[in-house]
């Protein structure tokens, strides 16, 4: 349930209002006191609650029923974008924000020289996986806690924050020390243990929707996140799984508006894991730009041809610099910049 508030009410009658209904009627409160208007979000059981009872309240303008099972999530909680901060770089305003970096980091000397070029070229974070879920036991599986610690030192020599993904709870203290924002692959969207662990902490979350999941059950595990605690959230589409087979995945690039018409959090792509493919990240990211996307995230290989994971899809650093030179004016068409 959501109560829109009268013009002009104080914070003291918004704190009175949210103790009145968590004493009455045993539901957790969250005002949003956005521009002009604030809202209070209701969840638990909101069923005892009559939404006549509830407007005949002096500061209450009008109290609606969230029909969709996310709650803080939903845009309806919340009208305005959510802006998240990861380390210095803020996420989800009119700047696009490119994330790039290896899929996996392979030494020091790599991720550093690839974060100083990335940087140069316009990217506001670096990615670079150190705990690698493979489909094939035999392939790479990373460099774990080693590639966490080269990752934190990239940070520091270039200044760019960084996001690396987490496979397993147990590992969430090295999470905690080394990176600015952690993400959740594909295939764990729905790790559900993993998620109400990442609920509990305060660090921004890249959620990226696994490869079978519908717009909704993204959400639901946003939800998940947001309900333990961790508002930070940036969801992110990477491509599903379709009859198609000539690209790794399919972008399913109106997921970009819907869910920014669903939800106020901010919305990434990923076109390297939706196409598979070097050539197919140009296309598919000014695609991304056009659609809405407050973020790109990009993979980026010093040596592509012998990277140790997903080579066929990274580009070199001269080609991202390239590529961020002509996804600049796509954002500049429709009034963002990078
Ligand atoms: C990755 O970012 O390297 C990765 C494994 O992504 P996804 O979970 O989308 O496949
Ligand atoms: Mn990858």
């Amino acid at each position: 349930m959501i109560l829109v508030l009268k013009q002009g009410t104080t914070r003291e009658k918004v704190d009175d209002i949210c103790k009145w209904l968590s004493d009455s009627y045993g539901v957790q409160t969250s005002p949003i006191f956005g521009s002009g208007t604030t809202i209070i979000g209701l969840v638990g059981d909101t069923s005892a609650i009559e939404l006549e009872a509830v407007e005949m309240h002096e500061a209450v303008e009008r109290a609606m029923k969230v029909q969709e099972p996310y709650k803080r999530a939903n845009r309806k909680f919340h009208p305005d974008d959510t802006l998240i901060k990861v380390g210095g770089v803020e996420i989800g305003g009119n700047k696009i924000c490119i994330a790039a970096g290896p899929c996996s980091v392979e030494s020091e000397d790599q991720i550093k020289m690839v974060a100083d070029m990335v940087r140069d070229s316009g990217a506001a974070l670096l990615r670079g996986g150190a705990f690698k879920p493979r489909t094939s036991p035999y392939a790479f599986q990373g460099l774990k806690a080693e590639g966490l610690m080269y990752m934190k030192r990239a940070r520091e020599s270039s200044g760019l924050p960084v996001v690396s993904e987490i496979t397993n709870p147990a590992q969430l203290e090295l999470f905690m020390e080394f990176v600015d924002m952690i993400q959740v692959g594909t295939r764990n969207m729905q790790n559900f243990e993993l998620l109400k662990e990442l609920g509990r902490v305060r660090k921004p979350i890249l959620l990226k929707r696994g490869f079978a999941n519908t717009i909704d059950e993204l959400l639901m595990s946003a939800e998940y996140i947001m309900s333990g605690g961790n508002q930070d959230v940036i969801l992110c589409e990477r491509g599903i799984r379709t009859f198609e087979t000539s690209t790794r995945n399919t972008l399913d690039i109106s997921a970009v508006p819907v869910l920014k018409s669903r939800t106020h959090l901010p919305v990434f792509v990923d076109p390297s894991h939706a196409g598979g493919i070097a050539w197919l990240v140009e296309p598919l990211a000014k695609a991304a730009i056009v659609a809405g996307a407050d973020g790109l995230i990009i993979e980026v290989h010093n040596d592509p041809k012998h990277a140790l994971s997903d080579g066929q899809q990274s580009l070199t650093p001269e080609d991202f610099k390239s590529l961020v030179g002509r996804l600049r004016p796509v954002a500049e068409a429709i009034g963002r910049s990078i």
